[in-house]
């Protein structure tokens, strides 16, 4: 029945302009109502290409997600599908386009449940990839076979895969809120469809070229699809934007968190962190840790003022880096303390690292309207199982004894807590005033 009608279809566009097409073959039929709108693919054309170019560039610059390379191929696949309908109207493109334009609900579908990974869209990725692979395949064996008969299935392909897709996209994953992305996805799915549906279906009942009227309302619907891939391009842009300028603030953030605003040295917070972290990583007992402040510093504010104060603690925090290795963890105790974790070394190794330390300082501190400065500290070696916490107050204790044995030195302490061992005491040069 449908061969009759479409064989006496080709009979009646025969004795019409559109004669040449349907004698050359191939999906003839289908071209033959398309000269009237072939202004529509080029700007299609166009207009896709420039969405897929976009799509490319923007995705290459930045961090893709994971359904970024399906809506590409979507994109591009659908590109190539518009540009044989509209550039090379020979039998072998005009049958691969339909095909390819079929393609981009499912693909671009099969993106969002890439994208969503971890939550259940409805339908299956299977079903999605079965369904485009049977109608792609229809379309083209159909459209090239038996090219009379090219456009029904073409449009009756292309209504299943639109409907479905669009369908899934409405209904968006399980246990979320539909987005406005869903809402886009499907409309767009639907809209897409519309063009060719009016451009392709309208001689169906007729048998005849599409009506003005059919035509007219092919260019509305694809300038609505024109507008949205370019709100769709819009939305991206700011998209991209506003994710810098987060992207940027949790950056600033983090930086606020962790290290203290005026000597850029890990907070006290920080400190703690990467030294249970360098604990858990050594071997137990093999880290030095360092409490260590400056002599007589209240003097310093209270002499030439609480800016030259923060000097002195910025190069106290310069010394000390330059003598950290990268393994090593430094941060600001608060005040005019400071911390260090020297790992995998001992005692002695450490009271070196302290004289380095102050050599460093007053070599810093020369040319600078500040007196020379001493530093005193307190050192322990760690034990096994010991926390950064209890280290911390048993060096405490050491540094009290470095003070109260004169400052400007570096005293060792073992034993426990409450019952210290002030095994070592070492000068470090400079006596304070
Ligand atoms: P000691 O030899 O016993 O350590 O004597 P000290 O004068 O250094 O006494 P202490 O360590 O208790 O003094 C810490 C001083 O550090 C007190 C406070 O006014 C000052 N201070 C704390 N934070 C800052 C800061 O960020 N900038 C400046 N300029 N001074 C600070
Ligand atoms: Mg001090």
């Amino acid at each position: 029945m449908v061969t009759k009608r479409f064989g006496r279809r080709s009979k009646a566009l025969q004795c019409t302009s559109l004669r040449k097409p349907l004698q050359r073959g191939g999906l003839n039929t289908m071209a033959a109502t398309m000269p009237a709108s072939i202004d529509l693919l080029l700007f299609a054309t166009v207009a896709q290409a420039a969405a897929a170019a976009s799509l490319t560039a923007f995705g290459l610059r930045r961090d893709r997600h994971p359904g970024w390379w399906w809506w590409l191929a979507a994109m591009w696949l659908t590109t190539a599908g518009a540009a044989c309908a509209a550039l090379a109207p020979g039998p072998w493109a005009l049958s691969l386009a339909p095909p390819l334009l079929l393609q981009w609900p499912l693909v671009t579908l099969m993106g969002l449940r890439r994208f969503h990974a971890r939550q259940h869209w409805p339908g299956h990725w299977g079903v999605d990839a079965t369904l485009l692979a049977v109608a792609s395949l229809v379309a083209w064996a159909v459209g090239l076979l038996t090219p009379e008969h090219a456009t029904w299935p073409v449009v009756v392909c292309g209504l299943a895969v639109h409907l479905y897709a669009a369908a899934v996209m409405f209904n968006g994953p399980a246990g979320s809120e539909a987005t406005p992305v869903h809402f886009l996805g499907g409309t767009v799915a639907l809209l897409a469809f519309a063009p060719g549906l009016a451009v392709l279906g309208t001689d169906l009942a007729t048998q005849a070229p599409a009506p003005p009227l059919a035509a007219h309302a092919a260019r509305v619907l694809a300038a609505t699809l024109g507008a949205i891939v370019l709100a769709f391009v819009a939305l991206t842009l700011l998209f991209e934007r506003t994710e810098r300028q987060l992207r940027e603030s949790r950056r600033r953030l983090r930086l606020l968190a962790n290290v203290d605003a005026l000597t850029q040295v890990p907070n006290r917070r920080r400190f703690n962190e990467l030294a249970t972290q360098a604990l858990r990583a050594d071997p137990p007992g093999s880290a030095v840790l360092l409490l260590f402040d400056i002599d007589h510093f209240k003097q310093i504010n209270d002499r030439l003022g609480h800016p030259a104060g923060d000097r002195a603690l910025c190069l106290v925090a310069g010394s000390v880096l330059e003598h950290l290795r990268a393994m090593d963890a430094a941060g600001r105790h608060g005040g005019d303390e400071f911390v260090l974790l020297l790992r995998r070394t001992n005692t002695q190794h450490a009271m070196g690292v302290a004289a380095r330390i102050v050599a460093e300082l007053q070599k810093r501190t020369q040319n600078t309207p500040l007196p020379p400065l001493s530093l005193s500290f307190g050192l322990v070696q760690l034990r096994g199982g010991e926390d950064i916490d209890a280290a911390l107050r048993r060096a405490d204790q050491a540094l009290y004894e470095a003070k109260r044995q004169g400052r400007s030195r570096a005293v060792a302490a073992s034993g426990d807590e409450d019952q210290p061992v002030f095994s070592e005491s070492r000068p470090l040069g400079l006596m304070p005033a």
